[in-house]
C-alpha cells in the first residue's frame, strides 16, 4: 500500500460551450476562475480551471470546451457525480439559489447521514452539494457569501459494473473502506486533504457510459511534489499499471493511469501550482499559453470564443 497520495487534486471534464460553462461555474456555483488556457495536447480548446481564491489542490474542477461536443451517455466506467462541500444548514440557500438560475435536475436526498442538494450542469453533468462540517476559506462574489459558498470538493462518485477491482486499487492507494449504503460503498483516506472521499457505485446491468459533454475526463489525486509522485508511479509500474511518463502541466506535474473498472486516473503534484505565472489577484483572467504555444498566440486569442461580455 502507498502512502502518498492525499485525496482529489482536481477533476476534469468535457463541455461544449466555453462561455456557458465559465457562466455556470462562476455565477452559480460562485466559484473563482483560477487559470484560462488551453488544452495542452489540443491548443485550440479552452482549458478552463475553476476552485478556491488560489486553486488550492481538492478544489479544482476544470473543463475542456469543445464547442461542437455531442452530449455524453451516462453510464458505467465512468466518474458519475462530482461533490463540492458547502456549510451544514446551507441547503435550503443553495435549493433557492439554484432556482434562480433556473437551474436542471434539482433534488434533495441524503448519503451517509450527509444532506445533499443534487443538481445538472450546462451539459448534464451530475453534480451535488454536500452539507458537511469543512472549515476551508470559500470564494466569494456573484451573489455567493461566505457563510454558503462553497469549500472544495467533498468527493466523486465512480459508477461501475463491478467495483472489486477498482475498490482494491484505491486501498493499494491508501483508501479505507467507510461504509456501504445500498450499491454505493464509500472509502476514505485517513488524514488526507478535506476532498479525502470516493464512492463506488455499483450496476452490473447499467450500459457503458460514452464520453462527450457532460462527461468527467479523468480523476486527479494529489500528491505533495514530484518525489512523492516519483515513488506513486514506480509502486503502481511495479503493481502492474500501465502509467504514463511524468508530463510537465505548468501547474502540476502529471501521470495518468487506465484503471480496471474504466476511470482514466491522474496522480498530479501539489506544486509548482496556479501562482506560477501571474500573482493570485489576478488569477484566470489572462490567457495563459504553455511555451510550446506561445507562438500560437495572435491565432489562438482571435479564435477562442470570449468567455465573457
Ligand atoms: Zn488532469
Amino acid at each position: 500500500m502507498i502512502t502518498q497520495i492525499n485525496g482529489l487534486h482536481h477533476i476534469t471534464s468535457l463541455a461544449r460551450d466555453a462561455r456557458e460553462n465559465n457562466a455556470f461555474f462562476t455565477n452559480v456555483l460562485g466559484l473563482r476562475r483560477v487559470k484560462k488556457t488551453v488544452n495542452f495536447d489540443a491548443p485550440d480548446v479552452y482549458h478552463l480551471y475553476y476552485g478556491d481564491e488560489a486553486g488550492t489542490p481538492g478544489t479544482v474542477m476544470t473543463y475542456f470546451p469543445f464547442p461542437h461536443a455531442a452530449r455524453g451517455r451516462q453510464g458505467v466506467g465512468e466518474v458519475g457525480r462530482t461533490s463540492f462541500s458547502i456549510p451544514t444548514g446551507t441547503s435550503q440557500a443553495w435549493l433557492d439559489r439554484l432556482a434562480t438560475f433556473d437551474v436542471k435536475g434539482v433534488s434533495q436526498d441524503t448519503r451517509f447521514g450527509d444532506i445533499r442538494v443534487l443538481f445538472d450542469g450546462p451539459d448534464g453533468d451530475l453534480f451535488a452539494l454536500v452539507e458537511s462540517d469543512d472549515d476551508r476559506t470559500p470564494w466569494t462574489g456573484n451573489g455567493v457569501s461566505a457563510d454558503i459558498g462553497v469549500r472544495g470538493f467533498h468527493s466523486a462518485d465512480m459508477r461501475l459494473r463491478s467495483g472489486d477491482r477498482t475498490a482494491e486499487l484505491l486501498q493499494f492507494m491508501g483508501y479505507e473502506k467507510e461504509d456501504t449504503q445500498d450499491n454505493v460503498t464509500r472509502y476514505i483516506v485517513p488524514g488526507g486533504n478535506p476532498a479525502n472521499v470516493i464512492d463506488i457505485e455499483v450496476n452490473p446491468l447499467a450500459n457503458e457510459a460514452r464520453p462527450g459533454a457532460g462527461s468527467v475526463h479523468h480523476i486527479a489525486f494529489a500528491v505533495e511534489n514530484r518525489a512523492r509522485q516519483l515513488e506513486v508511479r514506480e509502486a503502481l509500474l511495479d503493481t502492474g499499471y500501465q502509467v504514463t511518463p511524468v508530463i510537465d502541466r505548468d501547474y502540476f506535474h502529471a501521470i495518468y493511469f487506465s484503471t480496471p473498472g474504466g476511470v482514466l486516473f491522474e496522480v498530479a503534484t501539489n506544486e509548482p501550482g496556479f501562482d506560477r505565472d501571474e500573482d493570485t489577484a489576478h488569477l484566470g483572467q489572462a490567457l495563459k499559453l504553455p511555451s510550446q504555444h506561445e507562438h500560437l498566440r495572435a491565432r489562438l486569442e482571435s479564435y477562442l470564443q470570449p468567455l465573457e461580455g
